[in-house]
């Protein structure tokens, strides 16, 4: 056990992916030329006034709700006044004391058992245009030419989600991000992929003497963009903190960015205050008053959620499996299988090692077939199962070809039906073995006929010809 606890706390931004902006009706989403998704209000252009996007304040209660949070009744949109040359109205529209969800708790299974991480709060802002620093190096800033502002992103509806410092260690953060992304998908109110944004972490960190529960000054990881880089990023901040106090220094609070390459932490801009940013409450909006009837109605269209998941699954796979599961997204696949009759722990472990291992989009795969073709992985050589596995994705798959393909080097098997076939055949065999080669075609056909047509013709061939020559 070590001397020496971290203390993690997670700040979350999602963005949702409604069809149009959170105060506008310019299209949201990726793919279009800059600058090309704007209009007067995203632009901040005088006179201009903001209109709630309805859908995009559901699905912020929806997930809400699945972080356990309490819905407000009256929940209010503050300005937060900063300025950034991508936010043209010098302030942006996010909520303060008056969220639309707090409160919450959300169910971390591990394989250890289960934790619980506190959610502060939920809510909705929009988010800030994009920034784009051009001849630097790595798009950073410093060292570039020029830069460009592309105010397509701006005005995106964002859901920040804080949670309490509850995380104790690296990989318990990696796994509470892997278990909030699946909810977001399942929900279906955000892609939620790190790499293009739609999912942004930052995490604050602190460490204390493990048993206490002291809170010492915490320092803010920013610009992280996997959840890899997030665990990596959290363990070397954590050791360095560890450092500095027992060598009896005084951990300063600040924000780093790091840098995954090279595993730096580097110094970034100093943190702001909440009084920095003078909020407001927002006096071009009324505030927010979900009726009850509507938090109910959203309520009864959660899912199960992956904690719960993990919970059910255990009984047949056992924690560890479960665990992978559910954080992978293979659940629903894996349950599909089982149903089509797969013993459990079998199914588990072959989406979780072979499957995984060959890339293949559990989504894409027909539960039905892959079932066929876990059932026969004892029966069929291994190359057929990789390679059965691997196209278990593509459309249309059928495992068939593959099982077939093994039934045939299944030498056992075969090696009777050609003795068979040969010595019912007494007289072909003589008039081969004296020089008609085209006979071979008859021999192979008569095994194929006993096989009822599952044998591989190739493999056939040469045992057919093997034995002929023997
Ligand atoms: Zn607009």
């Amino acid at each position: 056990m070590s001397a020496w606890e971290p203390v993690i706390g997670l700040e979350i931004h999602v963005q949702l992916k409604t069809r149009t902006k959170m105060f506008c009706r310019c299209e949201a989403g990726w793919g279009a030329e800059p600058n090309r998704r704007t209009c007067p209000v995203c632009l901040a252009h005088p006179g201009a006034l903001p209109v709630p996007n309805g859908q995009a304040i559901e699905w912020t209660i929806l997930l809400g709700l699945a972080l356990g949070c309490e819905i407000a009744e009256r929940a209010v949109f503050h300005r937060k006044n900063y300025f950034y040359p991508d936010l043209p109205k010098g302030y942006q529209i996010s909520q303060y004391d008056e969220p639309l969800c707090h409160d919450g708790r959300f169910l971390v299974a591990g394989p250890e058992g289960d934790a619980e991480v506190g959610i502060v709060r939920a809510h909705l802002e929009e988010d800030a245009a994009k920034t784009v620093h051009v001849g630097g190096a790595s798009g950073r800033i410093g060292g570039a030419e020029h830069s460009l502002v592309d105010f397509n992103r701006g005005g995106t509806p964002l859901v920040e989600i804080v949670t309490r410092p509850d995380i104790h260690s690296a990989e318990e953060a990696r796994r509470f991000l892997q278990l909030l992304r699946q909810t977001v998908i399942e929900l279906g109110v955000s892609d939620a992929q790190m790499e293009l944004g739609t999912l942004r972490v930052d995490a604050n960190v602190s460490v204390r003497p493990a048993g206490s529960t002291e809170l010492r000054t915490r320092t803010e990881i920013k610009n992280m963009n996997s959840f890899t880089h997030i665990a990596q990023g959290i363990e070397a901040e954590a050791a360095r903190q560890i450092g500095i106090w027992e060598a009896g220094g005084e951990v300063v609070q600040q924000t780093f960015d790091f840098d995954a390459a090279s595993g730096r932490l580097t110094p970034s801009r100093s943190k702001e205050e909440a009084d920095d940013y003078r909020y407001f409450p927002e006096p071009d909006l009324v505030p927010v008053a979900p009726s009850r009837e509507l938090v109910s109605r959203l309520r009864g269209e959660l899912p199960e959620l992956p904690g719960a998941r993990v919970q059910r699954l255990e009984a047949g796979v056992g924690r560890s499996l479960a665990v992978g599961l559910v954080t992978s997204g293979r659940d629903r696949l894996f349950e599909r299988v089982a149903a089509a009759g797969v013993e459990p722990t079998a199914a588990a472990n072959v989406l979780m090692n072979q499957l995984a291992g060959a890339g293949v989009d559990p989504d894409a795969v027909d539960a039905a077939e892959l079932a066929k073709v876990i059932e026969a992985r004892d029966r069929i050589p291994r190359a057929a199962f990789t390679e059965a596995l691997a196209a278990s994705g593509d459309p249309g798959f059928a495992a068939e070809r593959y099982l077939a393909d093994a039934a045939v080097s299944d030498m056992d098997e075969l090696e009777p039906l050609v003795e068979r076939v040969l010595a019912a055949n007494e007289a072909q065999v003589a008039a081969y073995r004296a020089g008609k080669q085209g006979l071979l075609g008859f021999f192979v056909g008569q095994v194929m006929k006993e096989t009822g047509g599952k044998a591989s013709p190739r493999v056939v061939n040469e045992l057919v010809r093997a034995r002929l020559q023997g």
